[in-house]
């Protein structure tokens, strides 16, 4: 298992911020002691040519002016670099999948918000698209995705709905932050979970979801790997356990498809013990 991180990705932020520097800082030490046997590797920063399979050119150019975008994705120095950084994780981790090590991109800022030429929820650039549309310009027929984050992947959607190479399931609280997702359409599944939803039943909808996506026979899987529907966690209402989040490991072990997952949201000071849970999901025997 190969973890893709860069410590430049802790050196900006706001400490007041929910997405603040503090969710790897605290996350990176804890997996280097209780998991050691992973590979950790370096990103490189994405080029304009690969942005634009999932942006266009004004939303590239606005990421370089200082403005805030909205009240919850401010403008921070050189964010283009970070969010290109994070794009270029989720580059390499599908990479290194296609490659036959499977990968987790532990870079900020998260991606599933962000829109063809909209920041917004903390996202700049969506990663996670990126690298399913650069995986199908790279020869892979079918990528699927899987957003177990527990708000609506509508940035992902918007961009791969329409584009029927890919299919792309997002399991979350609704209603809920940003709102959407409460129907599917087509190559766009929804899976909108009531606030407060048993974990158990919740987890339940995550298998449903990814039964789906395997049944896709995708060649590359993605996971939009956010850990906010964790019952403690500040920004929802959700209950998934630390348990749920091994499982979810356990399920990607099993599916027999080259995955790379990435980090999205997750804001609870319990996110070092859960990506650690879903690490040790989806590596033991
Ligand atoms: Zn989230």
């Amino acid at each position: 298992m190969k973890i893709i991180f860069d410590e430049a990705a802790t050196r900006y932020g706001d400490s007041q911020h929910p997405e603040g520097p503090e969710r790897l800082l605290r996350t990176v030490p804890h997996l280097r002691k209780v998991l050691p046997e992973l590979v950790w590797e370096g990103p490189s920063i994405a080029d304009d040519m690969t942005l634009l399979l999932a942006h266009d050119e004004a939303h590239l150019a606005r990421l370089r002016q200082p403005i805030d975008f909205d009240l919850d994705t401010p403008y921070y120095p050189e964010i283009d670099q970070h969010a290109r950084r994070a794009a270029a994780g989720a580059l390499l981790a599908a990479k290194s999948a296609r490659q036959g090590e499977p990968a987790f991109s532990l870079l900020r800022p998260p991606g599933h918000h962000a829109k063809r030429a909209q920041a917004m929820g903390f996202c700049y650039l969506n990663s996670i698209a990126v690298a399913a549309l650069n995986a199908l310009n790279d020869g892979c027929e079918r990528v699927a995705i899987c957003d177990f984050d527990g708000h609506h992947g509508n940035g992902t959607e918007a961009i791969v709905t329409g584009n029927q190479r890919v299919l792309f399931a997002s399991i979350h609280q609704y209603p809920g932050y940003p709102g959407t997702g409460k129907h599917s359409f087509q190559n766009s599944l929804n899976w909108p979970v009531p606030p407060m939803t048993d974990g158990e039943v919740h987890a339940g909808m995550v298998k449903e979801a990814l039964d789906r996506l395997v049944a896709f026979r995708p060649e590359l899987l993605l996971v939009s790997a956010g850990f906010d529907a964790y019952v403690e966690d500040p920004l929802l209402n959700l209950r998934l356990e630390a348990e749920h989040f091994y499982r979810f490991g356990t399920w990607l072990c099993g599916v027999n498809i080259p995955v790379a997952a990435i980090l999205e949201g997750g804001y609870s000071n319990e996110l070092p013990r859960l990506i650690e849970s879903f690490i040790r999901g989806w590596t033991e025997d």
